[in-house]
């Protein structure tokens, strides 16, 4: 077995991002030496005690983040400038503080100018996750054949780019580095854009007269379900999401709406071909992914 990378990692917020950090580390001991954890609330670290994924865990971030050597946000983003202002005076000098944030430049923009110095930031976002939340619902493979992208700022310290790269591998996770803004037009393409018109049209289906409703959920295999799977996910958790990834956000759905008006056009007209290729093109990107084997 290898040397533990860390001698102690202190996971700030511990749901499902976090749980499946710290029981990785737990389960191979690769990872981290010791486990601290901390959350906003005393049920969740007394759940996180009773599960046995962490060694200790403190309510003040401050006091979780004391003499480790890797520190971790794993909490909405929405929530990091706070946590940063909270845990910088506390940071030991040599540490590196990492994140799993789904948006990278609002994270680089919260929390890069309260980094004390000599303590290095490197910025990571790994894309797996369910539509679950909370400390229960994490699991050791959650990582494993996933990307983990790094957007380290210019002149970040190498060694401390490669430690956070080398956590992620012994995770299971394939690493690329990315500039932040690339990064953030990326995901709201893949996973913030879907996630908003998965919200949406279940909304729409919500809004229908009762009887209706009734039956969308009664038939509701023919597709409608999938998108039930992916609105199913933690209200704080997007609301920070889309608020800290607006831009681009805004930039994908204005695309989106006017291809889907183009769609609208095509079916009003009879414009088969139109449609058909629209279709096919799908069904090409679902092979794809089939192929890369992230579907
Ligand atoms: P989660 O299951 O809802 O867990 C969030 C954790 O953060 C909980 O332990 C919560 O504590 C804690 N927390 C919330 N507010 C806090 C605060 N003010 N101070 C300290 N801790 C706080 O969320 P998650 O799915 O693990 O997501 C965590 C992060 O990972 C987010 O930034 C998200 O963007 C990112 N991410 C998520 C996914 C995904 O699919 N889920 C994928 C990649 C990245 P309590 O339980 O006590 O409230």
């Amino acid at each position: 077995m290898a040397e533990p990378l860390f001698r102690r990692l202190a996971l700030i917020g511990i749901g499902h991002i976090g749980s499946s950090v710290a029981r990785i580390a737990r389960e191979g001991g690769e990872i981290a030496a010791e486990v601290v954890a901390s959350a906003r609330t005393q049920k969740t670290l007394d759940r996180v005690m009773e599960l046995g994924i962490a060694d200790r865990v403190e309510r003040d971030p401050g006091r979780a983040v004391a003499g480790a050597d890797c520190v971790m946000l794993c909490a909405p983003v929405g929530t990091y400038a706070d946590l940063a202002a909270a845990i910088a005076p506390h940071l030991a000098p040599g540490a590196i503080l990492t994140d799993v944030g789904s948006t990278k430049q609002s994270v680089i923009r919260d929390v890069g100018p309260l980094v004390p110095e000599g303590v290095h930031f490197v910025p990571a976002h790994p894309l797996a996750g369910t539509e679950y939340s909370g400390p229960d619902s994490g699991f050791v493979s959650l990582f494993r054949d996933r990307w983990c992208l790094l957007t380290p700022p210019p002149g970040t310290d190498e060694d401390a780019v490669e430690r956070i790269a080398e956590l992620w591998r012994r995770c299971g996770a394939m690493i690329e580095r990315m500039e932040p803004n690339h990064h953030d037009r990326v995901l709201a393409i893949v996973s913030h854009l879907p996630h908003l018109i998965a919200f949406t049209i279940c909304g729409t289906a919500d809004d229908l007269a009762d009887e209706s409703r009734g039956q969308v959920l009664k038939f509701a295999a023919s597709g409608f379900r999938d998108f039930t799977r992916i609105a199913a996910s933690d209200p704080v958790m997007w609301r920070d999401i889309f608020l800290n990834n607006r831009e681009a956000l805004l930039e994908m759905l204005a695309r989106f709406l006017e291809d889907a008006q183009a769609m609208a056009r095509a079916v009003r007209w009879g414009d088969e071909r139109y449609i058909e290729d629209k279709v096919e093109r799908g069904r090409k990107i679902r092979r794809s992914l089939i192929e890369l084997r992230q579907a």
